[in-house]
């Protein structure tokens, strides 16, 4: 049986260092760290994904500041909450909960934060600079897969990655990520031809899709790492693109869903505040 990586006890510690520096920085210079949330209409999803959010900063000790304009609200006085954000020095990081009402152009408010509140790691500038190995802030669940990786002390130096899914969000950033840290890495998508071939070769697999189960143990070689990012919607469960139960059988390493790549995201969060303030403060160098 595969060690399970337990994302929720990473990112329970995560919380703590956080928290441990948040109080350090109060003390030392009477500052607290600040995300603010803007939440934009009735969506439910968003709303538990929001107060999920808000819970874990309160752990970490970063004040949350939540605004939730009704969902018909103008694109200008959105991108003018955003520009007040911007100015607003208690607020470190800036997070827009997607998906956007359909009358509001997600990238335009997206791209009106300001690089350095960008705790998403969604702005052209900070993806740009992550294709050229120099961000500070990056997307938070990539960052949070090879964090997981980081901490189970699984070499990524030289392993052949395998990442299927290829999105802004995801896919894309991850296989940048691992590529800075030496892997070699190949990235498939819906047009991969014999998807298993390419797979069953991975050292690290590392799943993206949006396909409950959808990597079975005849795509997974003996003794591979598998990070499963997949959350979907399965008769009100959540599962995972990973069809956890034969592939655990077969994977040295293997994530849970719910429990592995999850959790992370929101630690990411986190950890990319912190970051924020500290570039906002030039303490990064
Ligand atoms: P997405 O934008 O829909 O991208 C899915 C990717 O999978 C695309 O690149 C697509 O290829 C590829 N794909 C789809 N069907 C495929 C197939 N049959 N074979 C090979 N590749 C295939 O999704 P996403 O935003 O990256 O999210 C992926 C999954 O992660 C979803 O389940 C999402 O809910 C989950 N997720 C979880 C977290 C978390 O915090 N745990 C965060 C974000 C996302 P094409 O590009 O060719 O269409």
């Amino acid at each position: 049986m595969a060690v399970i990586i337990d994302g929720k006890a990473v990112a329970a510690s995560i919380r703590v260092e956080i928290r441990k520096e948040a109080e350090r920085i109060k003390a030392d210079r009477g500052e607290e760290l600040g995300l603010a949330v803007v939440l934009v209409g009735d969506n439910p999803a968003s709303h538990v994904y929001v107060r999920l959010k808000e819970k874990a900063c309160q752990e970490a000790g970063i004040v949350s500041y939540k605004h939730e304009p009704h969902k018909d609200i103008a694109m200008d006085d959105l991108l003018g909450l955003i520009d007040r954000l911007n100015a607003d020095p208690k607020v470190n990081g800036i997070l827009v909960q997607l998906p956007l009402p359909s009358h509001l152009d997600e990238s335009r408010v997206l791209d009106r934060i300001h690089p350095d509140k960008d705790v998403d790691g969604f702005h052209p500038m900070n993806v740009g600079l992550l294709s050229q190995k120099l961000a500070k802030l990056m997307p938070c669940t990539p960052a949070g897969c090879v964090e997981l990786l980081d901490r189970y002390q699984i070499p990524i130096e030289g392993a052949h990655c395998v990442v299927v899914g290829r999105s802004n969000i995801v896919g894309k950033p991850l296989a940048m990520m691992l590529l800075h840290r030496n892997a070699t890495v190949t990235v498939c998508h819906s047009r991969t031809k014999d998807l298993a071939a390419v797979t069953s070769q991975a050292d690290i697999l590392l799943a993206a899709i949006g396909k409950p189960k959808m990597i079975t143990a005849n795509m997974v070689k003996e003794g591979a790492v598998v990070i499963d990012v997949g959350t979907n919607k399965v008769d009100n469960q959540i599962v995972g693109d990973v069809d956890f139960a034969g592939v655990s059988g077969k994977a040295s390493h293997i994530t849970p869903v719910p429990g592995g790549v999850g959790p992370m995201t929101i630690a990411m969060l986190l950890e990319n505040t912190l970051t924020a303030y500290k570039i906002q403060r030039g303490l990064l160098v």
